[in-house]
């Protein structure tokens, strides 16, 4: 997959920025069309839950994460149950997701820090949710979006990160300069609903395993379905 990036990265590189931008567009309103309403697919009922989630979810599936917090969520909602947890226990109850001790710690002092440096509230803006343990910019941007409908940026995770290489929208492999990419190319209106379709689009069928191009709304425009 790196060797067919490789390829079209000239190609790329050369699209003239106006063009890439309508064609951003255009990838985006069929992508739409076939994932309508695409949303988050973690499950949560307050917000210190969509931040517990969302740090549960670095490096493992949604589906894992919300098979443990289905129970895990009954015991724990508010910012208190979450700072009042001791975290060696907690990191017990999240064994089975991976690096469970590391995010059990980044879920507690996070909570913590809520509790004691913004009044029990979750942050809305990105430079106070950046001063949270284990939280960067696509946690940010998930959280601010979900919970209050704040949009500063556009989360990239591991499916956007690829769609964005595929479909020729950066040449980055950082997800904060793909997010930078990304933020150039579509207006701010899009940027929330952009993640959540592109998530939907490479789970169904731009898959980390492979690639169904001849089933792909996309696939007259976009670079990697030409190598
Ligand atoms: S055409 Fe192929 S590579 Fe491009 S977005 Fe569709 S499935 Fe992915």
């Amino acid at each position: 997959m790196e060797f067919r990036r490789d390829i079209t990265k000239p190609w790329i590189r050369s699209e003239p920025e106006g063009y890439k931008r309508r064609r951003a567009h255009r990838v985006l309103a069929r992508l739409s069309r076939r994932y309508p309403g695409a949303k988050i697919a973690l499950r949560y009922r307050t917000s210190m839950q969509l931040l517990a989630a969302v740090i549960m979810s670095a490096q493992a599936t949604d589906k894992k994460v919300n098979e443990i917090t289905a129970a895990l969520f009954k015991k724990y909602k508010t910012v208190d149950d979450f700072a009042n947890a001791d975290p060696r226990r907690f990191a017990e109850e999240i064994r089975a997701i991976g690096f469970y001790r590391q995010k059990a710690l980044s879920i507690v002092t996070s909570a913590r820090i809520i509790r004691e440096k913004f009044g029990g509230k979750i942050p809305r803006t990105m430079e106070e949710m950046l001063t949270l343990r284990g939280v960067a910019r696509k946690t940010a941007n998930v959280v601010l979006g979900n919970a209050y409908g704040v949009v500063e940026g556009i989360a990239v995770d591991t499916h956007v990160r690829r769609l964005s290489q595929r479909l020729g929208f950066s040449t980055e492999d950082d997800p904060v300069k793909i997010e930078r990419d990304l933020m150039r190319l579509f207006p701010k209106k899009d940027w929330f609903t952009l993640t959540y379709t592109l998530i939907d689009h490479g789970r169904a069928i731009c898959t980390a395993r492979g690639r169904k191009c001849s089933l792909c709304p996309v696939k007259d425009i976009c670079p990697a379905s030409l190598v």
